[in-house]
C-alpha cells in the first residue's frame, strides 16, 4: 500500500496556497537546505523532499492530479526522481532555462516540445471530458531502436572530443586562466558519432509517424489553459529524451450561458405579466434545462442563484461555483387589439394616464408615421 506524502506540509503550506506562495516557500526552504550551503548530512534528503514537493505543486496539471489522487497521481512522472543538483534548482526557478551545454555534457540532446490546439465545447470544459487526439510526431526509429546506427554496428566515441561532448579551451588573461567550455561541434555534444547510419532514419534515430493518445480534460478547464503531458513530445535525436506535449485548450462559447471563472451567468427574459403574476420557467444549465420559480412581483434585474450549478474549481475538489440568473423584463413592442384593451383597462384601474386608441397617438409614433 503506497503512502501519500503531504507535499503541502513539506513546504509548510495549506491546500489553498497560491502559485506565488508555493514559489516563495520553496525558495526560502531551498536556500536553507540546499546541500551546497547546508553541510548537515540530512540536508540532501530534506532538500530532495522539498524539491519533489515543489515539482508537483508548481505544475498545475501535476498539482491537480496530486490533489485528486495523492502521491499515486504523480508517481512515475518523468522528472519526479533524481533531483538535487544545481541544474535542478535552477530549472525550478527559471522554468528550464538552464538546459544548456553544461547540463547536457555527453548526453544526447532532447526532443522538441509539441503544441496541440484542442477545441472543446462549453459543457465539456465545465464538466470535464476525455479526448482522443492524433498528431504527427518524430518517434524512436524502430530499425535502430533510436541509436541512429545501422543494426549490427554501434555509435563510436567522437574523436574530436574523445566522447566528452564538450571542448575546453584555456586562455590566459590579466585576471588569470579562463576556461571556456562549448558543446563539441562534430557530435553536437552527444559524445558519440555514428559511422554507419541506420538506413531507415539516416542516422537521426527518429522517424515521423502519427500518434494518437487519450487526453483527460479536467472539469473546470478554461479557454487558454494548457495541459502538459511530459514525455509525449518529440523524442530527441539518437535516443535523446522526449520533450513535452502541450495541449492548448480552446472552449467554444455557449449560446446562452456566459462564464467567469467558476461562475456562470444567464439572462432570463420574462414578460411583464410573468414578472407581475409569477410563473415557472426553464433555464439552461450545463446539465440540461432546469425549471425555476419566478415569484409574483419579480423586478427587472433580480438575481436568482442556482447554488453549485456553476463550474467546478480546477484545483479544489468539491468546490463548485453558482449559476446566476438575471431577470430581464421584456416590454412588448407590438400588441394585439385584445392585449391593448386589457392593458388600457389595467391602466384605467391603476389610475395611470396612457395613450389611447391605437399606435398613432404618441409623439414618437406620429413622427414615425410622417416619415414612413
Ligand atoms: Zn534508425
Ligand atoms: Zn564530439
Amino acid at each position: 500500500m503506497a503512502t501519500t506524502t503531504d507535499y503541502y506540509a513539506t513546504l509548510g503550506l495549506d491546500k489553498g496556497a497560491t502559485d506565488a506562495e508555493v514559489k516563495k516557500a520553496f525558495r526560502k526552504l531551498a536556500q536553507q537546505w540546499h546541500p551546497d550551503v547546508n553541510t548537515d548530512p540530512a540536508a540532501q534528503a530534506r532538500f530532495k523532499e522539498i524539491n519533489e514537493a515543489y515539482q508537483v505543486l508548481s505544475d498545475p496539471e501535476r498539482r491537480q492530479r496530486y490533489d485528486l489522487f495523492g502521491s499515486a497521481g504523480v508517481e512515475g512522472d518523468p522528472g519526479m526522481a533524481g533531483f538535487g543538483g544545481f541544474a535542478d534548482i535552477f530549472d525550478a526557478f527559471f522554468g528550464g532555462a538552464a538546459g544548456g551545454a553544461a547540463g547536457r555534457r555527453g548526453r544526447p540532446s532532447g526532443g522538441s516540445d509539441l503544441r496541440y490546439d484542442l477545441r472543446i465545447s462549453f459543457t465539456e470544459a465545465v464538466l470535464g471530458t476525455e479526448k482522443e487526439i492524433e498528431f504527427p510526431v518524430l518517434g524512436r526509429c524502430e530499425t535502430c531502436a533510436g541509436s541512429g546506427a545501422k543494426p549490427g554496428t554501434q555509435a563510436v566515441a567522437c574523436p574530436q572530443c574523445n566522447g566528452r561532448g564538450e571542448i575546453r579551451s584555456v586562455r590566459q588573461t590579466m585576471l588569470g586562466q579562463m576556461v571556456n567550455v562549448t558543446a563539441c561541434p562534430r557530435c553536437n555534444g552527444d559524445g558519440k558519432i555514428v559511422d554507419t547510419p541506420c538506413e531507415t532514419c539516416r542516422g537521426d534515430g527518429r522517424t515521423e509517424r502519427r500518434r494518437s493518445i487519450r487526453v483527460s480534460i479536467p472539469a473546470g478547464i478554461d479557454e487558454g489553459h494548457q495541459i502538459r503531458l511530459s514525455n509525449e513530445g518529440e523524442v530527441g535525436p539518437r535516443g535523446g529524451p522526449a520533450g513535452s506535449l502541450y495541449v492548448a485548450v480552446h472552449v467554444a462559447p455557449h449560446p446562452s450561458l456566459r462564464r467567469d471563472g467558476t461562475e456562470l451567468y444567464h439572462e432570463l427574459e420574462i414578460s411583464i405579466a410573468q414578472a407581475a403574476l409569477g410563473t415557472r420557467v426553464k433555464v439552461p444549465t450545463v446539465e440540461g434545462e432546469e425549471e425555476i420559480e419566478i415569484r409574483p412581483g419579480t423586478q427587472p434585474g433580480t438575481e436568482l442563484r442556482l447554488r453549485g450549478r456553476g463550474v467546478p474549481h480546477l484545483r479544489r475538489p468539491g468546490v463548485r461555483g453558482d449559476l446566476h440568473v438575471f431577470v430581464k423584463v421584456v416590454v412588448p413592442t407590438k400588441l394585439t387589439r385584445a392585449q391593448r384593451e386589457h392593458l388600457e383597462a389595467y391602466a384605467a384601474e391603476a389610475g395611470e394616464p396612457v395613450n389611447r386608441d391605437g399606435s398613432g397617438s404618441g409623439l414618437f409614433e406620429r413622427v414615425r408615421d410622417a416619415l414612413g
